[in-house]
């Protein structure tokens, strides 16, 4: 491939919701840019981006892909992203290192619940954007209501920058408003045929063109008062768009059919036209905000990291975006996140599953490195003696955690070990042990993540793993306080005998508090040397629970009295004595069981509201506030855990996965006695 300059390059990530079109759409971009010789299509498995054998099996997009198209003397690196929102850490990655964004609308079914989702995390980066609405050849493609509810759903205000001539069966090319030109169906990949707009069009063309026109001038007051003067030409209508574009007051939309290759070579136009290079999107700032990375090849290098995965031919592959400086092969680079030095060998261009070599890699382009060692995702790259940090990337926290374990016996450490891999190549894949409930926990963003990291797992590494909801992790803890009460422990059997004897008080503590000894012992009735014994005693029943074999917490204990016998006391005998009390004083002070109570965050569309606090109220939940965001409702509510296992599933089915959620740990707080007695029941069980 030839050199590109950095103004010559483009960074744009697809987005959209699953089965929009997006991998379809970068194919015939690739095929219009003449690197693929014909069109694969993704329901036969053969599309540049959709090239790993999960990808090709289930026919969809599972990570992200960088496909390379040269146009127009420039070079588009488009990046594909998996349209569920199970992937959308990857979108958090490519979002990170677009400049801008292409968003797909399928005009059969207008946005969807995944269109508004990746809008809003468009919204996030302040990207410029472009719509396409796809599909327009499919059956129920409907070019007006596709871009009503654009407007509607996403709240934002649009241009139309093309009409489609006809629709559906009937559809035959677009009516570009700029141009004023019909554009037909290319022949293979050849520039498209222009022609006049069909007159039945027309008056709607001047309409949409008028309206296009003005918002090109809006940003400008040189154009803006052109615009009332009179005409403005198509240079100015260009440059007018591009800065409405670069700074988010214009969203163009185009439309066409991927499939068909209709409308994609002015869809490439645009993204040359209209979206910003590297040394013209908005300027990077380091982590510090302390210097400002200039998208030059004559600046500092620094590089951010936004993905690595496991390839199955290459071994490791690193996937980094320049913003300044040139990165060169076979050099040295000091990771200033890990503060480590680490050897790059052979960079390349990605173009899906394949790369073509380069020796280097300039400001604002995007590359590919193997076999790299320290370095992960997130990671800056920079000069030795540099110490620059290029803001990382936000990846969204886990909504679901399973309890798994091995299939096979004997797999145990196996399984650690793998899991601990999968960890490392996706970090919104976590794993944890719960140490009361003695589980391993794997969290990710939704169940299809984890069973295709639990697939992954076997494929890749041959463990078969086996998962099951989570154990809550209860606690408990006493609610009365009692004093006086009395731990004798006391053998007699031949020789030395065993005698320890301790006086205690137990005071319930605020939740969150976990244990206090206080040790009032005075006058030496117990030696110094036997307290620790107690306390031990004490701890280790408290660790076994008293209802159900949760630990005890929030609860303090009181020393203040005692007997000692010079010859038969011993550390056993007071740790005995001190675990008697403790479960005498328990048994009186009437011991509750604890649940983890959740902070939740639930972000929906207004009108389902009503369902979401319906449902929140049958899961013993609280809703403790609800805040009005654009058009959607942000309800802050305390659920209990064990009610919010499989909310992300829930909360799919109640909004159609319009809605999405966070939630965090809060504290524990006393299970109601007729649920406790449940738990308690379910617990003898096994
Ligand atoms: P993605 O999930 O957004 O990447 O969507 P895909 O590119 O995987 O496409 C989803 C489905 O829509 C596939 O079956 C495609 O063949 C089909 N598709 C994509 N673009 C078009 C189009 O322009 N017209 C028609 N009729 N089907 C399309
Ligand atoms: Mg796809």
């Amino acid at each position: 491939m030839r050199e590109y300059r950095t103004e010559q390059i483009r960074n744009i990530g697809v987005i959209a919701h699953s089965g929009a079109g997006k991998t379809s759409l970068i194919e015939a971009m690739l095929y219009n840019g003449g690197a693929v010789e014909r069109m694969g299509q993704v329901d036969q498995g053969t599309t540049v981006a959709d090239y790993s054998p999960d990808e090709i099996e289930r026919k969809t997009t599972l990570n992200c892909s960088v496909c390379i198209a040269e146009w127009n003397d420039h070079k588009l690196n488009i990046i594909d992203t998996p349209g569920a929102e199970d992937f959308y850490g990857d979108l958090e990655s490519v979002l990170r290192v677009s400049d801008a964004v292409v968003v797909v609308i399928d005009a059969t079914t207008g946005v969807e619940g995944g269109t508004e989702k990746v809008w809003e995390i468009a919204d996030k980066y302040n990207l410029p954007r472009l719509i396409f609405v796809n599909k327009m050849d499919k059956e129920n493609a409907n070019f007006e209501s596709a871009l009503a509810s654009v407007e509607e759903v996403l709240e934002v205000s649009t241009s139309v920058v093309q009409l489609p001539i006809g629709a559906e069966d009937d559809f035959k090319g677009v009516a570009d408003l700029v141009q004023m030109s019909a554009i037909a169906k290319p022949d293979g990949n050849n520039p498209a045929p222009k022609s006049e707009i069909p007159s039945e069009l027309e008056a709607q063309a001047e309409e949409y063109r008028e309206q296009l026109v003005e918002a090109a001038a809006e940003g400008d007051d040189e154009l803006i008062e052109k615009f009332f003067e009179g005409e403005l030409t198509d240079e100015e209508i260009s440059v007018g768009l591009q800065s409405g574009v670069s700074s988010c007051n214009v969203v163009p939309v185009l439309c066409g059919a991927a499939l068909e290759n209709i409308g994609v070579q002015q869809l490439m136009d645009s993204i040359v036209n209209c979206f910003p290079s590297p040394d013209n999107a908005k300027p990077i700032e380091s982590a510090d905000d302390e210097t400002t990375l200039e998208a030059s090849p004559d600046a500092t290098m620094s590089t951010l990291v936004f993905k690595t995965m496991a390839d199955p031919f290459s071994g490791r592959l690193t996937f980094f975006r320049v913003y300044s400086g040139i990165l060169n092969g076979d050099s040295q680079v000091f990771n200033s996140t890990r503060g480590e030095n680490e050897k790059i060998g052979k960079l390349a261009f990605s173009q899906g599953k394949t790369s073509i070599s380069t020796t280097q890699v300039v400001a604002g382009d995007i590359g590919v490195v193997p076999k790299l060692s320290i370095t992960q995702t997130g990671d800056t790259w920079c000069e030795a003696g540099d110490a620059i940090q290029l803001p990382g990337i936000e990846f969204p926290k886990p909504v679901i955690s399973f309890a798994v374990k091995p299939l096979r016996e004997g797999d145990d450490e196996k399984l650690i070990s793998t899991l601990n891999r999968m960890t490392e190549e996706d970090p919104t894949f976590r794993l944890e042990r719960n140490d009361i409930t003695s589980q391993l926990l794997v969290s990710g963003l939704g169940e299809l993540h984890i069973s295709l990291t639990r697939e992954r797992m076997k494929d890749r590494f041959s463990v078969e793993t086996d998962v099951e909801p989570p154990k809550v992790p209860y606690r408990e803890t006493l609610r009365r306080r009692v004093s006086g009460i009395q731990g004798r422990y006391k053998r007699q059997s031949g020789g030395r005998g065993q005698f320890g004897d301790c006086w205690i008080n137990v005071s319930p503590l605020e939740r969150g508090s976990g244990f206090e000894f206080v040790d009032s012992i005075v006058g030496g009735s117990i030696p110094r040397n036997y307290i620790p014994a107690v306390e031990k005693g004490i701890r280790e029943k408290m660790e076994q629970g008293v209802i159900a074999g949760y630990p005890l917490v929030d609860t303090q204990i009181e020393l203040y009295d005692g007997k000692y016998h010079p010859v038969d006391s011993s550390d056993f005998a007071f740790q005995m004595a001190g675990s008697l009390a403790f479960s005498t004083a328990a048994d009186q002070a009437n011991p509750a069981l604890l649940e983890p109570i959740m902070d939740v965050s639930i972000s929906v569309p207004e009108q389902f509201m009503g369902d979401i606090i319906g449902d929140l109220n049958s899961k013993r939940g609280q809703v403790m506030g609800v805040e009005q965001s654009g058009k959607r409702q942000v309800i802050q509510a305390s659920v209990p855990l064990a009610e919010m296992l499989r909310y992300s599933i829930d909360l799919k089915s109640i909004t159609s996965a319009r809605g999405s959620f966070t939630m965090e740990f809060s504290r524990y707080e006393i299970v109601p006695d007729e649920l406790a007695q449940k738990v308690v029941a379910m617990v003898k069980e096994e």
